[in-house]
């Protein structure tokens, strides 16, 4: 099993927080497309025999990319990799930069999977987020793809920020559940300190973000998801029975990937390798067979560490007898030594033979984490 990701490095405009790898024109899309094809040929071998189950257009903002651009990607994939006769294949869309017609076109493509960036449906919080739709935007676009009748959807939140009180979150909440889509990221907005939120958070013209708030949010989040019958299998994700996104969860299951385009990353088990986050230099060294990419390879420390990290962040939560089969009694013991503290305090559980976050843990998953870490 293992999947591929590819990096859509084009945006209309840059959204305050943002901290991806995306640039404000379009001027570049044929080179992109061209570079890209090559990669994919030239990669062909990175993931040896593993089917490949699932496909995910990621950016940026794949939606921008014209149809037949995701035709000739989708073709040249399957021509040279092993994919599964069924695969998820997911593309995240804009509400501004997609229309119904556009919808049915990446639907007879194969497409079976969106995800949309809503944020929020408050036109004020869209506004502090610098997002280029507006709630009308927001409402026309989950239309259009009831219309389209999409097999999979997925609709991105934001909590946290100032402008969000309790009432309107609960309100983004109540319209979520009420569209019937069955998997949701809910994320907490985190303001980094290079992005336009950052910078104006800095200078005093825009408040930042309160953790309190932030807190209360989270619980409103986890209460509400879970009397609707969603199941919280990552921190920042909620589904439907069977509607878990099955491209994710490879990041979380350690499964082999391949990431391609500018900064997509890719892991095989033993390495993690990232192309370079520069859409010139990224035509041009795919462009003249050059090296775009770094690489790590991982040692059992790192690898530990990595499992530690993604696991934690999940429902299904670390495996002990994973760790002492995979890297050994030493980081088992290790493991189940720090693990204890977490335990007393109420932020972790043990489930037979694993180990979770409560619902209170998961705020605190990173920090959680780096003292399980050798
Ligand atoms: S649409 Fe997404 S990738 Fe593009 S600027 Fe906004 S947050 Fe960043």
């Amino acid at each position: 099993m293992s999947g591929i990701y590819i990096h859509v490095p084009f945006c209309k405009s840059k959204c305050a927080y943002c901290n991806f790898f995306s640039l404000v024109t379009e001027k570049k899309v044929d080179d992109y497309v061209e570079a890209l094809k090559k990669e994919i040929v030239d990669r062909r071998s990175y993931l040896g025999d593993e089917l490949v189950e699932t496909i995910y257009f990621g950016g940026g903002t794949p939606s921008l990319l014209p149809t037949k651009y995701v035709e000739e990607i989708l073709e040249l994939l399957h021509k040279n990799y092993n994919i599964i006769s069924t695969p998820e294949i997911t593309l995240e869309i804009n509400p501004d930069t997609i229309d119904k017609e556009k919808m049915f076109a990446l639907k007879q493509l194969g497409v079976n999977r969106m995800s949309i960036g809503i944020q929020s449906f408050h036109d004020d919080d869209l506004r502090y987020l610098g997002r280029r739709h507006d709630s009308r935007h927001a409402m026309q676009v989950l239309e259009d793809l009831k219309a389209v009748d999409f097999e999979k959807i997925t609709l991105d939140l934001i909590y946290g920020m100032p402008t969000l009180t309790e009432e309107k979150w609960n309100k983004n909440l109540d319209i979520f559940f009420s569209t019937g889509i069955t998997h949701l990221s809910a994320y907490a907005l985190t303001v980094e300190p290079k992005t336009i939120l950052g910078q104006k958070i800095e200078k005093g013209e825009l408040q930042g973000v309160s953790e309190e708030e932030t807190i209360l949010h989270y619980d409103v989040l986890v209460e509400r998801t879970k009397a609707n019958g969603f199941e919280h299998y990552e921190i920042s994700n909620f589904a439907k029975d069977g509607c878990r996104s099955q491209h994710n969860s490879i990041y979380w299951k350690d499964v082999k990937y391949l990431g391609l385009g500018p900064s997509a990353h890719s892991y095989d088990g033993n390495s993690r390798q990232w192309n370079v986050s520069n859409l010139t230099k990224y035509i041009q060294l795919v462009g003249n067979s050059e090296e775009y990419y770094e690489k790590e390879i991982l040692t059992l420390d790192d690898k530990f560490n990595e499992y530690v990290m993604t696991s934690l962040r999940t429902s299904w939560g670390c495996d002990i007898e994973k760790i002492e089969r995979d890297y050994g009694r030493s980081y088992a013991s290790h493991f189940l030594k720090n693990v204890k503290k977490y335990l007393e305090m109420g932020e972790m559980l043990k489930d037979i033979n694993t180990y979770k976050l409560t619902d209170e843990g998961m705020l605190f998953a990173d920090g959680i984490a780096a003292e399980l870490f050798v």
